[in-house]
């Protein structure tokens, strides 16, 4: 009998171990596991919903570019008079409803032409644009058609302040220019933009000129950036050295249409850019251009691959 009670608690204890073990086994092993799956699970999200997508939209010769940052939408400009379907299509292609922001750079027809387009087919919450005076003001059908457009939505419609800043999602933009507004040609009354994310920064200047990009200049403004889209579709009037210098861009990105009656983009502009850079990419060879941020690193795809 002592024996079987001996037995019995040995036996007991063996197994009040192994039960022990057990626990603390599949404890710290489930442990582990609810850290190890959540963990990445979480951080992967957060990222696509914080990644910044510049998207550089092949519209011919003309310009228009789409910010998409956290679910909120920036579209800066809307190309010429004819291609408004392709900005169309390519909205809905990424399921886009509403736009939350419009830039319109200046009121010349390569970057307001599909303005009424957009805005008959999308939401758009606001629109930013240069206060032009009287004699600056265009009196053609495609500015009609634009002013027509914008009053018949319910967008807040801002004149472009420097200094002004706006939230897109976790992006930042600011306003950096026109500083006045004597210009002689609108090309100089372009809004100038700066949008920031994290540690990646682009710049849109419009068509602006030499005139605008020194006034710019003039203010101090924090004008180093990652990706510069170049002024004025890579006329040799943009893109000045004092400029360039000040931007010390690592992506040019050049708008322009193939063969366009311009010669855009001009040699003498590229030449300085590439003093600066090697990393060109043109909507007349790529096709529409995506850059991709996630506030650090940067990735470039595009159309035409
Ligand atoms: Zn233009």
């Amino acid at each position: 009998m002592p024996e079987r009670k001996g037995i019995n608690k040995k036996l007991i204890y063996i197994v009040l171990v192994i039960i022990l073990v057990a626990l603390s086994y599949f404890g710290v092993d489930n442990f582990d596991k609810f850290f190890n799956e959540e963990y990445p699970f979480e951080s992967t999200q957060s990222e696509t919903t914080e990644m910044i997508n510049v998207h550089y939209i092949d519209v011919g010769q003309g310009d228009c570019t789409l910010v998409v940052c956290g679910g909120k939408t920036l579209l800066i400009d809307a190309g010429e008079n004819g291609h408004e379907q392709q900005i169309i299509n390519y909205l809905n292609s990424l399921n886009i409803k509403k736009l939350d922001y419009v830039i319109a750079t200046h009121q010349h027809s390569d970057h307001i032409g599909g303005i009424p387009e957009v805005f008959e087919n999308f939401g758009v919450d606001n629109i930013i644009m240069p206060r032009l005076t009287e004699a600056q003001t265009p009196t053609n059908t495609t500015y009609t058609a634009f002013l027509k457009a914008i009053q018949n939505s319910d967008a807040k419609v801002i004149a472009s302040k420097v200094g002004a800043k706006y939230t897109l999602g976790g992006a930042e933009f600011e306003i950096l220019g026109p500083v006045t507004n004597d210009a002689e040609d609108i090309n100089s009354m372009s809004v100038v933009v700066k949008v920031t994310y994290g540690e990646n920064s682009f710049l849109f200047t419009g068509d602006a000129e030499t005139d605008e990009e020194n006034e710019v200049l003039e203010t101090g403004a924090d004008l180093d950036c990652d990706v510069f889209h170049a002024g004025h579709h890579g006329s040799y009037t943009s893109s000045s050295k004092n400029f360039l210098n000040a931007v010390t861009p690592e992506i040019c990105i050049i708008s322009c249409g193939a063969d366009n009656d311009y010669g855009h983009p001009h040699d003498a502009a590229l030449k300085r850019i590439k003093k600066h850079t090697e990393k060109i990419y043109r909507t007349d060879i790529c096709g529409s251009i995506v850059i991709t941020g996630d506030g650090s690193v940067l990735s470039v795809t595009y159309e035409n691959l």
